[in-house]
C-alpha cells in the first residue's frame, strides 16, 4: 500500500479506482548463503521496496519475509533484534545516511556499542578495524563525513554496517552516484568483503553491467513482479523473456563509457494501473492475444532458470 503515491495521484487530479498499489506483486526469492543475488529492473519496478521488505523497514501487507526459516512472527523479540541488525542496508547516498556533526569514529561505533558488539575501552581498536576492512585509514577516525570523498563516504557507510557484524548486506544502488572507477573498487570490497566474513548479499541496481560484474544470480523485475531469474551466466548468455532480452541488447561494459539502455520502445506504464495480464505487453514485440488477458506464471525453463512469458508454454 502506498499512501503517498495516492496522495500525489490525488494532488495530481488522478482517480485511483484502486487505491491500493501493488509495488510487489507475488514476489517469490529466496537468497542462500553467501550468495549474491542482483536484482534489476527500471526505475519503479519494486526492487528498492523488495530490498526495504527484505531488510524489515517496510512491512509487507501479505506474505512472509523468512530468515534461516522463519518469519519475525515466529521469532522472539531477541531473535527478531538479531535479524533486523543481521541483515543491513547500503543505500545509494551516503552523505544523507551520515550525520555531519558526528566524527568518523562515532558514526562507526554507536551501533556496535549500543548492541554490545564492543566495549567501551575496545571502542577505538573495534573502530579501527571496521575501518580497514572498508578500506579507510583509521588515522581518519576523528574526521567529518565532510573532509571525505563520495567513494570515501560509502566506505564509512560500509564501515558502519561491518560493525555491527551483519550477515547480509543489502544494497541499494550503492555505487550509482560513484564515478565508474570509483564504483569498480567499491564492486570489488563488496566482493573481498563476502570471502573474507561470508556475507550474502542482494544488490539491487538499474545498471546490468554492475550487476552482470557482482553477481552469482540475477533477479529482473517488472512493475512489481519478477519476470525472469536465473544464474548471472546464464541470463546474460539465454535471456528467456523478452524484458530482459531488450535490457540486454544495450548492455554498456563497465570500464567503457556509460550508455543508458533504450531499445525498449514505449513508456514504462505507471505502477498505479498495471497494464493487464502480462504487465510487459503493451511494450512487447512478440504479444499475442492472450498476453493482454492471462498473467503469465513465472515457471522453471531450464536448470535453475524461471522465467515469465507465455513464449515459453
Ligand atoms: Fe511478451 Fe506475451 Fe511473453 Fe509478456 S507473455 S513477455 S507480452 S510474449
Ligand atoms: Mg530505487
Amino acid at each position: 500500500k502506498s499512501g503517498l503515491v495516492e496522495r500525489l495521484a490525488e494532488r495530481a487530479g488522478l482517480k485511483t479506482p484502486n487505491p491500493v498499489v501493488h509495488a510487489l506483486d507475488d514476489v517469490s526469492l529466496s537468497v542462500n548463503n553467501g550468495e549474491v543475488v542482483g536484482i534489476v529492473g527500471e526505475s519503479g519496478c519494486g526492487k528498492s521496496t523488495l530490498g526495504r521488505v527484505v531488510a524489515g523497514i517496510i512491512e509487507p501487507s501479505e506474505g512472509d519475509v523468512l530468515y534461516h526459516g522463519k518469519t519475525w512472527q515466529d521469532m522472539s523479540p531477541q531473535q527478531a533484534g538479531h535479524a533486523r541488525l543481521a541483515v543491513q542496508m547500503i543505500f545509494q547516498d551516503p552523505s544523507s545516511s551520515l550525520n555531519p556533526r558526528h566524527r568518523v569514529d562515532e558514526i562507526v561505533g554507536a551501533a556496535a556499542l549500543r548492541h554490545d558488539k564492543t566495549t567501551r575501552p575496545d571502542l577505538q581498536a573495534y573502530v579501527a578495524e571496521q575501518m580497514r576492512r572498508a578500506g579507510l585509514d583509521p588515522v581518519m577516525s576523528r574526521r567529518f563525513p565532510h573532509q571525505f570523498s563520495g567513494g570515501q563516504r560509502q566506505r564509512i557507510g560500509i564501515a558502519r554496517a561491518l560493525a555491527v557484524q551483519p550477515d547480509m548486506l543489502i544494497c541499494d544502488e550503492s555505487v550509482a552516484s560513484l564515478d565508474v572507477s570509483i564504483q569498480a573498487q567499491i564492486l570489488n570490497l563488496f566482493l573481498d568483503l563476502r570471502r573474507e566474513l561470508n556475507l550474502t548479499y542482494m544488490f539491487i541496481s538499474h545498471d546490468l553491467a554492475v550487476v552482470e560484474h557482482i553477481s552469482d544470480r540475477v533477479a529482473v523485475m517488472y512493475l512489481g513482479r519478477i519476470v525472469e531469474e536465473a544464474a548471472v551466466a546464464d541470463l546474460f548468455a539465454h535471456p528467456a523473456h523478452p524484458y530482459t532480452r531488450a535490457l540486454l541488447q544495450e548492455i554498456p561494459r563497465l570500464d567503457t563509457t556509460r550508455r543508458q539502455y533504450s531499445a525498449i520502445s514505449g513508456e514504462i506504464p505507471s505502477p498505479l494501473a498495471p497494464p493487464s495480464g502480462c504487465h510487459f505487453h503493451p511494450r512487447c514485440p512478440f504479444a499475442m492475444p492472450r498476453c493482454a488477458i492471462e498473467r503469465p506464471k513465472l515457471r522453471e525453463i531450464g536448470s535453475a532458470h524461471r522465467a515469465a512469458c507465455h513464449l515459453n508454454d
